[in-house]
């Protein structure tokens, strides 16, 4: 577990149990010894052929863990709770989720159900998201804020009025200023009074990748001038007792308590302000940015980690908040966070397979064409290439060794491409040079490990904006991993290979795969690897390169009885037909179009031989093969 940090990001709720495999605690540091899941057990019960009367589920697998979610919206109250308490700050915390992070419904519904007794919100960006949000918090708690930000046209403006006017506690923030003339004029004309808020432009500055938003050049809010203008023309429609909430976002990732005091204390400010000029202000919303530590490193100098945890994110935000009011003789306003990185990072988890690994079996292919025979068709330099390489492994030089290595390879390689030596030749001169480092200890060459996944699907931050995320094989993690390797996925792009990791290697260490698996007959033991912390953004943002579609899905509950699980919800990934139609193509016309023409090219309608000798396959036979591929997913199916 130190070698891959599992302690240092997944603390509370991933850890390595006895048996070597990756364990989740769905109830984070309440978890009860007996409570703990193995994931691997829930990964081979989910692809088990005869799990559920056949479902048996295709990898890649999304395993759901609504336990996780529930536990950090609990820490997430539970810390502002001891922050308002410690501080004596006089008034409460009551967040929203940004939808934006993962609409999926479930995920959506557990986070309304789970932060009802929190009175926790929805926050949309969106006319579709506004949709999800308002049928959810339909069943939420009726104080939940469902705060709408983002772009807005008439359409929804309107939205966002019929949302209150049904009962939903709506707030509509203005992004951009000529926002407030619809406001006005379409509320003015249904009848309904708005609650509104405005985002602020902030000064403060997080120079991270996600603080791109942030600062007086930021894509979103409005500067100070913007926001006098709001205020005046609110005033000339009798409708600045509407304005009470002030919104913020810094960025995501918010890398230190420091840079976060800063922003709040600056909107506080702006807050204040607000007061004085009369608004009707209750409410300081200070957008997102609480970050997520995935290298475990709690350094806070990078995308990757932060330097604080969720307790010293909500002291940091009341101490700002508190000392600004304070000063100014203002009542301390609602507390309002839109986190979202930090409630559904965790809960779930990307498992899939190493399929297959190059380089592996390359020794292997020395010892079936011989030395002398290598040897005596390279020129006379290669050969003198060898001969040091020999010298500096029996000195044990490893770093000479590596050179003469490398430079027999190239020799190799370029009297190959002037035809003077053979492929045979060609595959030998890699064997050979893996058999030396084997030899002097290194074993240094990586070998590139073929996944069944897509990472423009799955990881699309990775291939995005170079986002990493802890990934762990899930099991064996009590044996000592022999290898080093990349993961290359099934796109055909070269961008489709995860080779940059949290330890900031470039390679990440790895068992062999078992025997079998890597000449295709199965009989090996499967290896999985796991994708942790990767629950927010990456299944909204996944696309479908390649037409892979997304992985299939498990929602699993903890459950009664020791280290046992329930498996609440089972859903297979898209199909082949699936993902064709995402892109305007009609699946039951093509299958048509190819069984007919299959019928006219194979003039058998047997299922079986034809006897004419050439053992071709029947009409039927081919198309209830080409029909079970429409059916499938995209991935590789298991033999
Ligand atoms: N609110 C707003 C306005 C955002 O733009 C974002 C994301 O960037 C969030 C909330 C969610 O941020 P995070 O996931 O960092 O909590």
């Amino acid at each position: 577990s130190s070698l891959y940090k599992v302690d240092a990001w997944g603390a509370p709720y991933f850890s390595v149990n006895s048996s070597g495999n990756m364990s989740v605690r769905p109830h984070g540091a309440s978890t009860l010894a007996h409570q703990e899941i193995d994931l691997l057990k829930i990964v081979k019960k989910a692809s088990d052929p005869k799990w559920m009367g056949g479902l048996g589920l295709q990898l890649p697998l999304l395993v759901r863990l609504p336990d996780v979610l529930k536990n950090r919206l609990e820490s997430l109250n539970s810390a502002f709770d001891f922050a308002i308490q410690s501080q004596g700050y006089d008034s409460h915390y009551q967040g929203v989720y940004p939808v934006k992070c993962n609409q999926n419904r479930f995920v959506v519904e557990d986070i309304v159900r789970f932060g009802s007794p929190f009175r926790f919100g929805l926050e949309a960006g969106s006319k579709p998201e506004l949709l999800l949000a308002m049928n959810c918090l339909c069943k939420g708690n009726p104080d939940a804020l469902l705060v709408c930000n983002g772009f807005k046209d008439c359409e929804y403006i309107s939205l966002a009025l019929f949302a209150r006017k049904i009962g939903l506690n709506t707030v509509i923030v203005l992004e951009q200023e000529e926002e407030l003339d619809s406001v006005i004029e379409i509320s003015k004309k249904i009848s309904i009074r708005p609650v509104i808020g405005v985002r602020a432009k902030l000064r403060t500055k997080h120079s991270g990748h996600f603080g791109s938003t942030s600062g007086e050049k930021g894509k979103f809010g409005l500067t100070t001038t913007q926001i006098l203008r709001v205020v005046k023309k609110l005033q000339e429609a009798g409708m600045l007792d509407c304005l009470q909430l002030l919104h913020f976002h810094i960025g995501s990732q918010i890398p230190s308590t420091a840079l976060l005091a800063d922003g709040v204390g600056e909107a506080a400010q702006i807050y204040c302000e607000l007061v004085r000029l009369g608004a009707n202000m209750l409410v300081i919303d200070i957008g997102g940015g609480l970050g997520i530590d995935y290298d475990g490193s709690k350094s806070g100098n990078s995308d990757l980690s932060v330097a604080y945890g969720l307790e010293e994110y909500a002291m940091a935000v009341v101490q700002a908040v508190k000392y600004v009011c304070d000063r100014k003789n203002v009542k301390h306003p609602l507390l309002c966070s839109e986190s979202g990185r930090a409630i559904v990072s965790h809960h779930s988890i990307l498992v899939f397979e190493a399929v297959s690994a190059s380089g592996a079996n390359a020794a292997s292919s020395m010892t079936s064409f011989g030395l002398q025979y290598f040897l005596d068709g390279l020129a006379e330099d290669a050969r003198a290439d060898y001969r040091n390489l020999t010298a500096a492994a029996m000195r044990g030089e490893h770093e000479t060794c590596v050179l003469y290595a490398e430079q027999l390879k190239q020799r190799c390689v370029d009297q190959f491409k002037d035809g003077n030596i053979g492929m045979e030749q060609l595959a030998a001169v890699d064997a050979l040079c893996e058999l030396f480092y084997k030899a002097i200890g290194m074993n240094e060459s990586v070998r590139t490990y073929h996944v069944n996944l897509s990472v423009f699907t799955s990881i699309p931050d990775f291939w995005g904006i170079g986002q990493l995320f802890p990934i762990v094989p899930i099991h064996r993690l009590d044996e000592r991993p022999g290898v080093r390797g990349v993961l290359s996925d099934l796109t055909c792009d070269s961008d489709g290979k995860i080779d940059r990791f949290i330890n900031g290697e470039s390679s990440l260490p790895l068992h062999e795969i078992g025997e079998g698996s890597n000449n295709g007959n199965g009989n090996g033991e499967k290896y999985y690897l796991g994708m942790f912390l990767g629950g927010a953004y990456e299944e909204a943002l996944g696309g479908v390169h390649n037409l892979f579609g997304g992985p299939s899905v498990v929602r699993v509950s903890q459950s009664d009885g020791p280290h046992s699980f329930a498996v609440t919800q089972a859903v297979p990934g898209p199909s082949c037909s699936d993902v064709l139609r995402v892109m305007q193509h009609e699946p039951e016309l093509m299958f048509e179009t190819i069984k007919h023409r299959a019928e006219e090219y194979c003039h058998t309608d047997e299922d079986s031989d034809d006897g004419d000798g050439d053992h071709g396959m029947g009409n039927a036979a081919l198309a209830s093969s080409i029909a079970r591929c429409f059916h499938n997913m995209p991935y590789l199916v298991g033999s």
